[in-house]
């Protein structure tokens, strides 16, 4: 270990690459930027705010339904400008555990990425995509089977939750946020992070920082950046393993980044942002579920200010092997690390009747293998 080198990523295209028959997408605009933009096009700058809403807040999908804005500037929005980064291809939905999954097209190519809206005690959740694919290779995720075919831009990234919202009631809102659907997060930084400030915004969205988790399979350097950002939004960490020896089997990232490493940063994001870090621990039958393996966990985490999400395996048709442990073996291991003196909770199933395990919808709507992934086409 440590003399594994983790590629770069290609330099990812910037967002105005992305602008469909040159018209730009103005979702990806920070209040600040659609106010140079507008003010640009010889417009006062308090247009940019009721744009800002009738994207963001209100949803709409087409410049004509701004219903405050002048015929003239609406008519020069659409000759410039798109509302539009996606349509919805798919949606199912489970009545059961009240979840629905989508399906989007990007329009910028014709990519399709998943977003998932679930129903909670606390609310409505939405789950996002960060990039279309994946190139983390872990062995149990189906997201990663095709490899990584591009980032998403922030557009991209809060479009999904506009989409989900003006799906739903109009009384009824999002009110948090995982990005936790395909694509590593960290690994497109920039735009996950301005994603996050744009949900924020009290014109748009309007969701609270310590209601947006962001999910890792372990990039340290990622990690303590975001620790700096002065953001309070709550980090995953997926640890799966309580060993080097296991996690880099199932997670192809751990032997360049091993366990000391991911776990000293989570120590130091709970400790500059005094904020509980989520541990996710996901649970394979034979594999990481054993009592002797719990313990393990639990000495490994013990004094750190966590929390242990327990997550039984969605399984993936592409890993029969792969199975979920029984109910009363998933509550053992609950138990055990309860009495190392931390806290763990096991996630709700969710949308397994849906093809909700990251990435399975997109496979099949896709034909598998088409792309490979940046780790495995040799650019090292
Ligand atoms: N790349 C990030 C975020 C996307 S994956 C990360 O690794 O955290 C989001 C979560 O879903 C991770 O914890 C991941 O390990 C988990 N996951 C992947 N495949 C799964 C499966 N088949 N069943 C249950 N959880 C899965």
């Amino acid at each position: 270990m440590g003399d594994v080198t983790w590629p770069e990523l290609p330099r990812a295209k910037t967002p105005t690459e992305f602008n469909v028959a040159g018209r730009r997408q103005l979702i990806g605009l920070t209040p600040a930027e659609l106010a140079a933009w507008t003010a640009e096009l010889g417009h006062p700058r308090f247009r940019a705010r009721q744009i800002f809403r009738w994207l963001h807040a209100a949803g709409v999908k087409s410049f004509a339904e701004m219903t405050d804005l002048p015929a003239a500037l609406r008519t020069q929005l659409a000759e410039v400008a798109t509302p539009v980064t996606m349509e919805q291809e798919t949606a199912q939905t489970a009545g059961v555990t009240r979840t629905a999954k989508y399906l989007y097209r990007l329009t910028a190519d014709q990519e399709k990425v998943e977003s998932v809206l679930m129903a909670h005690d606390y609310g409505w959740s939405a789950c996002v995509s960060s990039q279309v694919g994946c190139r983390m290779g872990c062995a149990f995720c189906a997201s990663t089977f095709g490899g990584l075919v591009r980032n998403l831009t922030a557009a991209e990234i809060v479009d999904q939750i506009i989409m989900m919202q003006h799906d739903m009631p109009a009384d009824q809102r999002i009110g948090s946020v995982v990005i936790m659907g395909s694509g590593e997060p960290l690994e497109n930084y920039e735009n996950v992070v301005k994603s996050i400030r744009l949900m924020h915004e009290p014109d748009g969205l309007n969701i609270g920082y310590r209601h947006i988790t962001v999910s890792t399979s372990g990039l340290p350097a990622a990690m303590r950046r975001l620790a700096g950002e002065d953001l309070p939004v709550t980090l995953a960490l997926s640890l799966h393993a309580p060993n080097d020896e296991l996690r880099s089997r199932l997670m192809p990232v751990n032997r360049v980044w091993p366990v000391v490493e991911v776990v000293a940063a989570a120590r130091h994001y709970a400790e500059v942002t005094g904020r509980r870090v989520t541990i996710e621990y996901l649970l394979i039958a034979g594999l990481n579920d054993n009592p002797e393996q719990a313990v393990e966990l639990g000495r490994l985490l013990s004094g750190l200010l966590v929390h242990i999400n327990l997550i039984p395996l969605n399984p993936v048709a592409e890993r029969p092997e792969f199975r979920r442990p029984s109910a009363d073996r998933v509550r053992r291991f609950r138990d055990l690390l309860g009495g190392c003196g931390l806290t763990a909770t096991i996630r709700r199933e969710m949308g397994g009747d849906i093809d909700a395990a990251c990435g399975q919808l997109r496979n099949r709507a896709t034909r598998r293998g088409r792309r490979t992934g940046i780790a495995n086409d040799g650019e090292t």
